[in-house]
């Protein structure tokens, strides 16, 4: 199907673009006959998956390839756990397709409704010291090059490319399939609470390597973090779930609908915006349940909003949060959103924000109809005194240059790029500021 001139818009409406062409390919065949021919008539060409990255990595001027029509399973080896999905498959189907084989991923960031290979090619991660990000997960993809042609990479095929295409930034090819290792299904215990900043920061390091998956937090303004400690269980323990109305009277009505309004109200009248956190840091309450790892990890977000979030070495979170929140305090700033803290293990993936280093990440964010420049612009620069990496599908202003200094092996990448993507069809100004052209 090929369609012209619908305005596209990201998630955040951070980022909108009409592209010159939207195609909408049925098979591999299909997406390596688009490349071909955006090549001949000299035009750029970019997969876009559900447009959640808040960067404008996925803006696609030229011809926009829509992949909603590859998804679901291209193959099972339930032998090793491995299963290869179509490119265009969305997160939140994933659990779905996996259950007949009993396996489910092993870790998932907040929400679910991006593709698998938007959610790889900008290393969306979520949290727990022991667990790297998605893209640790995965062990082969195949991917359309510039000259259309199908390029098999993992371990053992096409391995000198390997650590560069698990995160390629949309800048290497079209993704057509994703291979992932997979993890038997298992449960989530969750315990969420409210608890005094100043101890979280201080047993942040030793409290995310003792859970599996730890998280905070910390709404500006007040002194209390919320934390919520996961731990994996086998499927033999047995669900215990909230009870349908308290979750939705939580995950529903208080963090979405009256968490949205609250916003708007923020937005018009920022000197309520400290009170209102109080208000919101008394409805913290303690929850203790046991559900499917999904139904943990995910949460449905209502309310738009801009983000930054950067990577740091894990030691240097609490000092960094630390600065973040005098920085708030002497700069009379009302900010309406919390910010998140969480971990991640090191890998050895190119352009992973965890790449070489455990990782700890501090995610900021703005309610969407506030301007987020100013408060991103200094939280950006005390995230660098720390050796930060940006997250690349969120909001920051560092470019190829600066990036080079954090990533040892950022000419690496830039080789494959240059091989694989010589004529530069899949560039954008994005990857022109954080690649070089
Ligand atoms: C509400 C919300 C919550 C979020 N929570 C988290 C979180 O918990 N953790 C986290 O790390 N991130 C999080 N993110 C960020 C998000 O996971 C990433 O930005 C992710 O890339 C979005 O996936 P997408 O499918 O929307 O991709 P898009 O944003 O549409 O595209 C991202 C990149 O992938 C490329 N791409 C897409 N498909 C292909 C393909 N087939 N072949 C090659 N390149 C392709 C695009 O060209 C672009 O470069 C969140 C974002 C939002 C809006």
């Amino acid at each position: 199907m090929t369609n012209t001139g619908a305005l596209w818009q990201n998630w955040a409406r951070s980022e909108s673009v009409r592209p010159a062409r939207v195609e909408r390919p049925t098979s591999v065949a299909a997406v390596q006959r688009a490349v071909i021919a955006a090549a001949k008539s000299g035009m750029p060409i970019k997969a876009v998956g559900s447009g959640h990255s808040f960067s404008g990595i996925a803006v696609a001027p030229g011809v926009l390839l829509d992949l909603a029509d590859l998804s679901g399973i291209v193959g099972v080896d339930t032998a090793t756990g491995r299963v290869t999905l179509a490119a265009g498959t969305r997160l939140h189907r994933i659990r779905g397709l996996l259950a007949p084989y009993g396996l489910a991923l092993a870790n998932m960031g907040d929400v679910d409704r991006q593709t698998i290979s938007g959610a790889t090619s900008t290393g969306t991660h979520g949290t727990g010291s022991a667990f790297g990000g998605l893209v640790t997960q995965i062990v082969g993809l195949t991917l359309v090059t510039g000259d259309g042609e199908l390029l098999h990479v993992s371990e053992t095929e096409n391995a000198e490319i390997f650590p560069a295409a698990r995160l390629g930034l949309g800048a290497l090819g079209i993704l057509v399939d994703v291979t992932i290792q997979c993890v038997p299904d298992f449960l989530l215990h969750a315990v969420e609470q409210a608890e005094p900043l100043g101890e979280v920061l201080d047993t942040f390091d030793e409290r995310s390597r003792a859970a599996d998956h730890f998280e905070f937090y910390w709404f500006p303004h007040t002194e209390k973090a919320l934390t919520k400690t996961n731990t994996r269980l086998n499927p033999a323990a047995g669900r215990a779930p909230l009870a349908p109305v308290s979750r939705w009277i939580d995950d529903e009505l208080l963090a979405n609908g009256v968490f949205g309004a609250l916003c708007t109200i923020g937005a018009v009248l920022p000197q309520s915006v400290p009170t209102i956190n109080r208000v919101a840091e008394r409805f913290m309450a303690r929850r203790d349940y046991t559900d499917a790892s999904t139904r943990i990890f995910v949460s449905r977000r209502a309310v738009r909003f801009h983000e930054m979030e950067y990577a740091l070495p894990i030691a240097a979170i609490p000092a960094a949060v630390r600065e973040v929140r005098e920085l708030i305090q002497r700069s009379g700033w009302r900010i309406s959103f919390p910010i998140e803290v969480r971990s991640a293990a090191a890998d050895d993936v190119w352009l992973s924000t965890a790449h070489g280093r455990e990782t700890g990440y501090i995610a900021v964010h703005r309610f969407y109809r506030e301007k987020p420049a100013e408060y991103f612009t200094a939280v950006e620069a005390i995230m660098r005194s720390h050796d930060g990496r940006p997250h690349w599908g969120k909001m920051h202003t560092r470019d190829a240059e600066s990036l080079r200094e954090t990533y040892p092996h950022f000419d690496d990448f830039v080789a494959v790029r240059d091989r694989l993507d010589p004529e530069r069809r899949f560039t954008n100004r994005y990857l022109e500021r954080v690649l070089g052209r």
